[in-house]
């Protein structure tokens, strides 16, 4: 009998087909291995999982609903449009559900502090809360563009007791504070664990932060069937990393669902315009990981750039890299506009506001529906809004919808 695709992939080595790997420096290499056999325990161990459901369902408040928005799939005269709710995850994002398991982790493992990148923020702040709930110093690095776009998530940060390091170099985003937060880690590997904000980086991560996620895809499977009687036709997330995405996508790889990777089409198809990675990018090797990457003339990850900063990442995970290279996936694009339009439907219509990120998934899902009137669609809504409703009102005058 074959193994079910998850406990398939990624292999032993952590490759999804020719994608992923941990392609490090010699000096972390003995520590990423103990990491794996440590992962492969206690993946297995009672006590860690059972301490796990445990969190999820009393400190985090899962399981999240799935909404049927039965105003915004009226209004584009279409589809039927399903939102799994990781907006209600505590700390307004689906990131907590692997930063406490990777926190937990950490505990396991005996080490004292976290240490971590973050774009948009919510990273930064799903890990400084699980560092408060479990007792471990956290320190996080942050583009210094990021710092000031999203401001009221380093206050978070800084309230909850981490302590927050500025990216400086290049271009002050998310890409600059991986670098600055591998840096950080490479001077101390035995009391510190990297506790990366999505399902990249070297093995175990991209399948660690997959298993975490997952529990995003198993309930939403669960719900949508006793809600429906049957499967969505469709499933969408919009992809960064890709960590929301492989979450509600692995379970259903398995079945006839199609599953739609949204990727940010930005404001142009020139490099340093979008962050559409499997769209224009190609195969390369970054941040100890190899899958399909933008990069510049030389080969370097190219500037990229999207109104949701929580996925201006020049990469993908590399399970997304594999399952779109077999055609497992599909790729939706969404611009930074079409992401404002969503944002304020989804709020007008539905009394929902997405986080700017989560916006893209709404937008292609709007313009799926309208395309294929007879199918059902589950959009992971992957966080709130709240975080960007400044930088959205300076920007963009709020429509008025009852005209
Ligand atoms: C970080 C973030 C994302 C992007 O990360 P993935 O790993 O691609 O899921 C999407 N939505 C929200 C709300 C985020 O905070």
């Amino acid at each position: 009998m074959q193994k079910p695709y998850l406990e398939s992939m990624p292999d032993e080595n952590g490759f999804f087909g020719k994608f992923g790997g941990a392609y490090l420096p010699p000096q972390l290499e003995a520590t990423y291995a103990e990491i794996s056999r440590a992962y492969d325990k206690l993946s297995k161990s009672f006590d860690f999982i059972n301490e796990l459901k445990k969190i999820r369902k009393h400190y985090q408040g899962r399981p999240t609903p799935i909404t049927y928005c039965r105003n915004l799939s009226d209004f584009v005269g279409g589809g039927q449009i399903y939102l799994k709710r990781e907006d209600l995850n505590h700390t307004g994002a689906h990131k907590l559900n692997h930063c406490m398991a990777e926190a937990l982790v950490a505990k396991y493992l005996g080490k004292t502090k976290l240490i971590a990148e973050t774009g948009a923020g919510q990273h930064g702040v799903a890990l400084a809360t699980a560092a408060a709930y479990f007792g471990l110093e956290c320190e996080i690095h942050m583009g210094e563009v990021d710092i000031a776009k999203e401001y009221p998530n380093v206050v978070r940060m800084k309230i909850l007791g981490a302590k927050v390091v500025p990216a400086t170099h290049g271009l002050k985003t998310l890409k600059e504070a991986v670098d600055s937060a591998f840096d950080a880690y490479l001077k101390d590997t035995e009391t510190q664990l990297f506790a990366i904000g999505s399902v990249v980086g070297p093995h175990p991560f991209p399948k660690m932060v997959r298993d975490f996620q997952s529990v995003v895809g198993f309930e939403a499977k669960e719900q949508f069937l006793e809600m429906t009687g049957r499967l969505p036709d469709m499933v969408t997330a919009c992809v960064g990393g890709g960590s929301n995405a492989m979450g509600i996508f692995s379970a259903f790889i398995e079945d006839s669902v199609k599953l739609y990777a949204v990727e940010p089409a930005g404001k142009g198809d020139k490099i340093g315009e979008h962050s559409a990675s499997l769209t224009y990018g190609k195969e390369g090797i970054m941040h100890g990981f190899n899958s399909i990457m933008l990069q510049d003339e030389e080969g370097n990850p190219a500037p990229v750039h999207s109104i949701g900063s929580g996925i201006d990442y020049p990469s993908v995970g590399p399970e997304h890299a594999y399952l779109n290279s077999i055609g497992r996936t599909n790729i939706g694009l969404c611009s930074d506009t079409e992401s404002i339009d969503a944002f304020y439907k989804l709020s007008q219509h539905e009394g929902i506001i997405p986080a700017l990120e989560s916006a893209h998934a709404v937008a292609f899902a709007m313009k799926y529906a309208k395309e294929n009137p007879k199918e059902s669609i589950l959009v992971n809504l992957s966080g709130r809004g709240d975080k960007d409703i400044d930088f959205v009102v300076e920007n963009y005058p709020i429509p008025t919808k009852w005209a």
